[in-house]
């Protein structure tokens, strides 16, 4: 089986695989009780928190340690909405993941969220930010680093620095950027929300990277663990697995080569795809685009029976109809969005894999007109 589908989820890295199983054997004690036993899971805890601050070069304080990028965004926006003076906004761009908008939506109310411009290609316009902050003072801006369904990057490392200018809280949802982009610089933005699953990490697995001016911040109330900022029995070897799966890939280099996903969108193009974000700069192992012919799940279906996985991204939210935001945002409409495809590849996938795919792609095209051929002359025999 080839796998394309790495935003949604990647499989458990060998080193993770090995942290979680060593850990599970050896600190499986409540890191909070009185025990010796507990003492010393609560010393790797430590370690574990000193190993990812390491990573982002930023003081072990600010990490707390999660469920995921849900409960991260959800904990952190509520929060900051909690804080709000009067009725001030949240701004946010149009490309969030739900864990995001649908927080904002609680909290804030639809009236008080508001986006932010973006150019064609979905890149938030960073005067567009500084003209937003000059008109109004928001509770929170709120972009994500990487789209998980097109794969462009926003320049949020300056939308942080225009917010901490302002002092304003800024947000970044890096949960497709971790594991896939280098870190450092990382620490510029205020709050960050990571999830361990989308880079060899195990599932339910996350961490806030705390920023300024949340002071006495408690994510999740309950026994008082992690200083209180986020209460419930840690997940030892879940942590340990993700700081492990992060180590391997920042040793790996993260420098995602483009040949593979660029020689891809050659030929779908060939073919008559329409790439979507194509004039921006996307993550490597990314692409998206809309098929000429063909509803998402016929290709997807066929392709998995030869052996090859990939997803539709978020195009149509699962169970209803339409574009999701992100894809109306980029001017795709309804009909469109019915033949959208997220191809997601492991950061090393080599050029052979891609090309592989790109054939696969060609030879349920070649299936699909035949069937839909023969549907047609079912269709006037019938008449
Ligand atoms: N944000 C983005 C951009 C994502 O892609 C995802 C996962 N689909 C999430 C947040 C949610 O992460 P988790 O699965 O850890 O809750």
């Amino acid at each position: 089986m080839r796998y394309f589908d790495n935003n949604a989820t990647t499989p458990l890295s060998p080193a993770a695989r090995t942290a979680w199983l060593e850990v599970q054997e050896r600190y499986w004690a409540n890191p909070s009780s009185a025990t010796q036993a507990a003492a010393r899971a609560r010393n790797f805890l430590g370690t574990c928190r000193e190993r990812l601050a390491g990573l982002f070069g930023v003081a072990p304080a600010r990490i707390v340690f999660t469920s995921g990028a849900t409960e991260g965004n959800n904990a952190l926006i509520g929060e900051v909405a909690r804080r709000a003076k009067g009725d001030a906004p949240i701004y946010l761009s149009p490309l969030e993941h739900p864990s995001v908008v649908e927080p904002a939506r609680r909290w804030f109310g639809a009236e008080r969220m508001e986006y932010l411009p973006i150019d064609a290609e979905g890149r938030v316009l960073a005067e567009g930010l500084q003209a937003a902050l000059q008109v109004r003072r928001p509770a929170m801006v709120s972009v994500l680093a990487a789209s998980n369904e097109t794969g462009v990057l926003q320049p949020w490392q300056e939308l942080a620095a225009h917010c901490r200018q302002a002092g304003v809280v800024f947000h970044c949802d890096a949960v497709q950027w971790i594991g896939k982009k280098p870190l450092e610089g990382s620490t510029a933005t205020g709050f960050l929300t990571g999830s361990a699953h989308k880079f060899g990490g195990p599932k339910g697995a996350g961490f806030v990277l705390l920023g300024e001016g949340m002071e006495g911040w408690r994510g999740q109330l309950g026994g008082g663990q992690e200083e209180d900022r986020r209460s419930g029995t840690e997940d030892l070897a879940g942590i340990a697995a993700m700081v492990a799966a992060l180590e391997e890939r920042t040793a790996s280099g993260l420098t995602g080569t483009t040949a593979g996903r660029d020689a891809f969108v050659e030929r779908m193009k060939t073919r008559g795809g329409r790439i979507l974000s194509e004039g921006a700069e996307r993550l490597s192992n990314t692409v998206a685009m809309i098929q000429p012919r063909y509803d998402r799940l016929r290709w997807i279906s066929r392709l998995e029976r030869k052996g090859f996985l990939i997803g539709t991204g978020a195009a149509c939210s699962t169970g209803k109809e339409g574009p999701s935001p992100t894809l109306t945002a980029l001017g795709v409409g309804t009909d469109e969005a019915r033949r959208a495809l997220r191809v997601s590849a492991s950061p090393d996938a080599p050029m052979a894999d891609w090309i592989a795919l790109a054939d696969a792609l060609a030879e349920v095209e070649a299936e699909l007109d035949e069937d839909s051929g023969q549907e047609r002359t079912a269709t006037v025999i019938e008449i």
